[in-house]
């Protein structure tokens, strides 16, 4: 149901950026080589803005290696990307190439599940064919934070990601790590090793819960401070505690966060949840969602 919705709401937006830059395309034919970097010149207010583009990284994970191309018929100034280093595509995490927020579309036929970010000063980015989202419409999120999965859902003859940088809705040449991408128009002429989310994002793993979790002042259930609501959280570290058990289920670990809601008189700040509560992982399991073990507090 809610996919229909959003459907209905996207769909007008989505080809109004197609159709301008269609337009566009066809009143500048041939974009001059190094256009972007004409912001030195700073002839006008928009090329001087362009200075102001946040650094992006891939949008993919840490140390995977990818191939990309720029196919015929492909809109905008877009690259589609491949993964080149063993791993499968279909499934890798699509992670967000500058922090910013998140909006889930749905463009049947077209983008299928695709995620944009909403950057800043004029800049977003685009992420078509997803098969599922990792984050929350609306949700804010830092670079190399997952955002989707990679699928082939929309117009897509297989698993890749779609990727688009665009200033006030103008397809850009995509640079990343401030360096400008090749458009090469097949597969295995040009790659690119991502240093995305390779620092974590700011000392925060982002995790998903399945249920409100109740906040303790220590990694046992004897002082709770508040409710961690369900969704995706940022945590900051795990510590080894009192077992959480229900059935065949239990963990261990307890991971320090800021709470949701704070009950009267206490301290919603670094509490520590059960990683019980992590949606995908198994019993003394705690790492984030891209797979990443959540590391120990110092
Ligand atoms: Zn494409």
């Amino acid at each position: 149901m809610k996919s229909i919705r959003v459907a209905v709401l996207a769909l007008p937006l989505f080809i109004g950026l197609f159709a301008f830059a269609d337009a566009a395309a066809a009143a500048k034919p041939a974009k001059p080589a190094g256009a972007s970097r004409a912001v030195k010149s700073g002839k006008s207010g928009k090329s001087a803005k362009l200075a102001f583009a946040p650094n992006f990284k891939a949008p993919f994970p840490c140390g995977q290696q990818w191939t990309y191309s720029h196919h015929d018929g492909e809109v905008r100034r877009a690259l589609d990307f491949i993964r080149t280093d063993g791993g499968s595509t279909g499934g890798t995490p699509n992670l967000a190439s500058a922090a910013g927020t998140v909006h889930n579309l749905y463009q049947e036929g077209g983008a299928g599940n695709y995620v944009q970010i909403d950057h800043g000063d004029g800049w977003t980015t685009f992420y078509f064919h997803l098969s599922s989202f990792s984050v929350g419409d609306g949700s804010y999120v830092e670079q190399g934070q997952e955002i989707g999965i990679t699928g082939s859902t929309g117009a897509s003859s297989g698993p890749h990601i779609h990727y688009e940088q665009l200033y006030f809705g103008d397809g850009q040449d995509i640079q990343i790590n401030g360096g400008g991408l090749g458009y090469p128009g097949e597969y295995y002429q040009e790659y690119i090793t991502s240093d995305n989310g390779c620092g974590g994002t700011g000392g925060k793993s982002y995790v998903d819960t399945f249920d409100n979790a109740t906040g303790y002042n220590d990694a046992n259930m004897s002082d709770a401070q508040g409710t961690l609501f369900k969704g995706t959280n940022y945590v900051y570290c795990k510590v080894y505690g009192a077992e959480v058990r229900s059935g065949d289920s239990f963990n261990h670990w307890w991971l320090r966060t800021d709470l949701d809601e704070t009950f009267p008189g206490k301290n919603g700040r670094n509490a520590y949840v059960s990683a019980y509560y992590l949606s995908r992982w198994g019993n003394d399991e705690a790492k984030d969602n891209n797979g990443n073990v959540i590391p120990d507090c110092p």
